[in-house]
């Protein structure tokens, strides 16, 4: 295949230390699947201090959630944000309107408002989105609502104040030009490769269950997961999403990525990904290349 022919060896795997000085913004997911998803990320200042701190979903229970941002030297109140792709359990646990020290912002999209209030989770303070919000100086996130059952499910475009950007799509059902267009050229991409087809169809899941999933409203395949890669060409790194555990291995998830220029970390139910740094030009893989790639 021409993409792996013209590619060269990956970059070394995420530092596990404290950032380099000119890292602006770290990404950590601490969960993904659907047991529970769970992703912080965190943006500092020139002189190296936090400055804000967001979980990307918070699917996790609050109280699995302090342990985990405990090990990672974060409080529960520092979280400022907590920006949701959808209300889904798996991405929304219903406890956070309880968490006494949590004072972060819940932001979702306006169109699952609704689903919000009807079913009692929204917390004390909710920002719905629907255009760029620009959460510090230089820090924003750009929405993009795609289909996903009947309320949809948005992916985002965070840009950074060192001009890095970052690549989040989960749970998107089918690749679409609305979503390559969003994300194209970020330097890191974190997106969802939820099943192998061989043992999705293999499996004893009802017919019902394996049409929602694979039938585009659900989740993207491993292959499917590697072309939109291709067609949005990340700088420096991909984190695989929400693999299935029934229906995917990290093996299989990451295969299709084999000797691809970029560095790869695939995300688990139980255990936290190291730190992943997000650096502006990133770019270990000159822009022609995913071209050609996505032409071949
Ligand atoms: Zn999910």
């Amino acid at each position: 295949m021409a993409w792996r022919d013209l590619s060269r060896p990956a970059p070394p795997p995420p530092e596990a230390a404290d950032p380099p000085q000119d890292v602006r913004a770290a990404l950590c997911v601490l969960a993904s699947g659907s047991t529970g998803n769970c992703t912080l990320l965190r943006v500092r200042d020139d002189a190296g201090r936090w400055t804000r701190t967001c979980l990307i979903d918070a699917g996790l229970s609050p109280t699995r959630t302090r342990r985990l941002l405990a090990e990672r030297g974060v409080a529960m109140g520092e979280i400022d944000d907590i920006i949701l792709t959808h209300l889904d359990t798996d991405h929304f646990y219903s406890g956070w309107r309880r968490v006494k020290d949590c004072r972060a912002t819940l932001r979702l999209h306006r169109r699952h408002v609704g689903r919000g209030e009807r079913s009692g989770v929204l917390m004390r303070r909710t920002e719905p989105f629907h255009e760029p919000v620009e959460l510090a100086e230089g820090f924003e996130f750009d929405p993009a609502l795609l289909s996903h059952d009947d309320l949809g499910v948005a992916v985002f475009r965070f840009a950074f104040p060192c001009g890095a950007t970052l690549g989040f799509a989960t749970d998107v059902g089918k690749p679409t030009e609305a979503m390559i267009d969003h994300l194209r050229g970020v330097d890191v991409l974190a997106i969802e490769s939820n099943y192998c087809p061989e043992m999705q169809l293999a499996s004893g899941r009802p017919a019902m269950l394996k049409q929602r999933i694979m039938g585009g409203s659900g989740h993207l395949s491993n292959e499917q997961c590697v072309k939109t890669v291709r067609q949005i060409g990340p700088g420096s790194d991909v984190v695989l999403l929400h693999l299935s555990r029934q229906c995917n291995t990290p093996s299989l998830a990451a295969e299709p990525h084999e000797g691809s220029p970029y560095r790869l970390t695939v995300t688990s139910h139980d255990t936290p990904t190291d730190w992943i740094w997000i650096r502006a030009g990133g770019d270990t893989v000159p822009r022609s290349l995913f071209e050609a790639a996505a032409e071949g």
